[in-house]
């Protein structure tokens, strides 16, 4: 078998060239043995340039992904830096606006925690070594990242905390009795002492008398709850409104009450109507300020004189 394949190999293969029509064909005589040789040879140089030509071309790739990545991470540094100073303006201007409330401020919204400097360190050694564009590595961007994620947490916070302080605030401002009870009218009978006008005695007057017409509305001076609303002795049809923070107000001599118990009202929200009941001479409006259960002079508190909106 072996001397059989030796055979075939040695046997010679005869090649014609044809150079022109009328010339000799030359001839070339190559033995099957060398034709072999070559075959493989040419397998092995095919074989090696598609590997090297296959590993260059994931090569490039590598490089091509590199570049992209490497542009990303530049992006995404600089929109992360970017966003990092709007959050530093933020939080100026939620410190500012703390102060102006004279609201505590958070230690931990003061101080940051030495978080946020870290970043600024790596940024300033960024800077030293004389780079142009701040690229951050994954790590570093993965820091920066989570400490803007809790400057976010923290602002959200803190904005919470000034929305529920002014909301607070403006249900304290809402809850001073500080305008006129009614639509017109005037003092016909002031706060302290005097004679009663039926008694015919000296006694000490807790409120003051509104004189003003039968059926003119009767108006809630603060944000309350209805306290009490029906008759009561010398007041006659009588609307009490509990305010809150210590403050109640009485609006008696009513012909009509337009509110019950439990009813919520809101500052110049139309509640009575005006009348003569109880011990009255004639149609007015007695209107007292309670504050801590202590009657004031409800002048010092009236703000606004008339509610025009009524008229
Ligand atoms: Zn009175």
């Amino acid at each position: 078998m072996k001397s059989k394949i030796k055979d075939i190999l040695n046997k010679k293969i005869t090649i014609l060239f044809f150079t022109g029509i009328s010339d000799k064909p030359k001839t070339l005589s190559v033995s099957k043995k060398v034709l072999f040789i070559f075959f493989i040879f040419l397998c092995v140089i095919l074989g090696s340039s598609i590997f090297i030509i296959t590993r260059y071309v994931n090569y490039i790739d590598v490089i091509a992904n590199n570049l992209i990545l490497e542009n990303k991470l530049e992006y995404f540094s600089r929109e992360l830096i970017k966003n990092r100073n709007y959050l530093a303006e933020l939080k100026n201007i939620d410190l500012e606006l703390r102060r102006f409330l004279n609201i505590e401020t958070a230690t931990r919204t003061e101080s940051a925690i030495g978080g946020p400097d870290l970043i600024d360190k790596i940024i300033a050694s960024k800077i030293e070594a004389g780079n142009s564009n701040i690229v951050f590595t994954i790590e570093e961007f993965n820091l920066a990242l989570s400490l803007v994620k809790q400057e976010i947490e923290e602002r959200k916070e803190s904005v919470q905390k000034i929305k529920s302080y002014i909301k607070q605030k403006l249900q304290k401002e809402n809850s001073v009795p500080n305008i006129w009870p009614t639509v017109s009218g005037f003092i016909s009978s002031g706060y302290g002492y005097r004679i009663h006008p039926i008694k015919k005695v000296m006694f000490f007057h807790k409120g003051i008398d509104i004189s003003v017409p039968v059926g003119k509305p009767v108006i809630a001076t603060a944000d309350g709850v209805v306290k009490y609303a029906n008759w009561l002795g010398g007041y006659g049809k009588i609307i009490i409104l509990s305010h809150g923070y210590g403050y109640t107000t009485y609006y008696a001599h009513l012909s009509s009450i337009l509110v019950e118990k439990g009813t919520k009202v809101f500052r110049g929200d139309k509640i009575g109507l005006v009348g003569s009941t109880g011990l009255s001479t004639g149609p007015h409006l007695h209107y007292e300020i309670r504050y801590n259960n202590k009657d004031v002079n409800p002048i010092d508190y009236i703000k606004i004189k008339q509610n025009k909106n009524w008229e």
